[in-house]
């Protein structure tokens, strides 16, 4: 049987519960969109669109307002443009309104960050706010393949910083630890990088928007992590395609106050079996 082409994603779901890996990868039944996942692409189009802003008309004194206006605009924005989906959601207009003004403080956090990242080039590398913007400007959204190990992943951010790579993801999440899950994620888009330009980045990290960027050094035994699980799940699910090799892993995270695995009506994971 063929390799599956994996992605952080699907690594990630088969590692949690691979009954759930098969439900969304091998039988793609649909999945249920949340607004979480909604919320989580209004804010990467805002920050993937902040960087084409005009700013010739910057000066020092001013640019940090301007940062915060044009954030905030391109938020309004694209906030708009997910109407359809925001409403498909049903939530009520108390729970929208929170939420929108949950993202907006988000994103005015990543604006107050950016702004002394400005100031910090500005003066470090005495140029101009016009030179400092297109310096911080990224690489953004860039599809990584590799046909060698049958993965690839869509990366946020990449910066060059004096001659080094760091690679960047943005989240939405309440928890500001680098889990397993994470750890891997960014473990497979060092790994992406390294097989496609014959170069380890120097760091990963991850802009948790209610809070900081957290950076990870990358070595030899975070992309050894990344050959691993890739190894290991290509094996299993190049080997078997019944619903039997997929186990259920019943956990807290298929059902939970608030919400349920999308699965869970199809999978019945606590109904007892006769
Ligand atoms: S409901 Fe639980 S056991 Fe079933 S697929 Fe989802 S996570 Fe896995």
């Amino acid at each position: 049987m063929a390799k599956r082409v994996e992605s952080p994603s699907s690594i990630n779901t088969f590692k949690q519960c691979p009954r759930k890996y098969f439900y969304q990868y091998i039988l793609k039944l649909p999945t249920v969109p949340n607004i979480h996942q909604v919320r989580g692409n209004i804010v990467h189009s805002t920050l993937e669109t902040f960087y084409d802003i005009d700013v010739t008309d910057w000066h020092i004194d001013t640019f940090p307002l301007k940062v915060r206006e044009a954030i905030q605009r391109l938020f309004l924005h694209q906030w708009r443009q997910y109407t359809a989906k925001l409403e498909s959601l049903q939530l009520n207009k108390d729970k929208e309104r929170f939420y929108f003004e949950e993202t907006m403080l988000m994103l005015l956090n990543w604006a107050n960050h950016f702004v002394a990242d400005m100031q910090k080039t500005i003066l470090e590398k005495k140029i101009t706010v016009q030179e400092a913007f297109l310096i911080l400007t990224p690489i953004r959204e860039q599809e990584f393949q590799s046909q060698a190990l049958c993965v690839k992943g869509f990366v946020d951010a990449i910066h060059e910083v004096d001659g080094q790579i760091h690679i960047l993801d943005y989240k939405t999440n309440s928890s500001f630890d680098f889990k397993e899950s994470i750890k891997l994620q960014l473990a497979i888009y060092s790994l992406l990088y390294y097989e496609t330009h014959s170069k380890m980045p120097s760091k990963v990290g991850i802009f948790f928007l209610r809070n900081k960027l957290k950076w990870l050094n990358v070595d030899q035994t975070l992309l050894d992590l990344a050959k691993r699980e890739i190894e290991f799940i290509h094996a299993h699910t190049s080997s078997f395609e019944v619903i039997e090799h997929y186990p259920k892993s019943i956990s807290s995270l298929c059902k939970w106050s608030t919400g349920q695995c999308d699965f869970y009506a199809t999978c019945k994971p606590h109904e007892k079996v006769t």
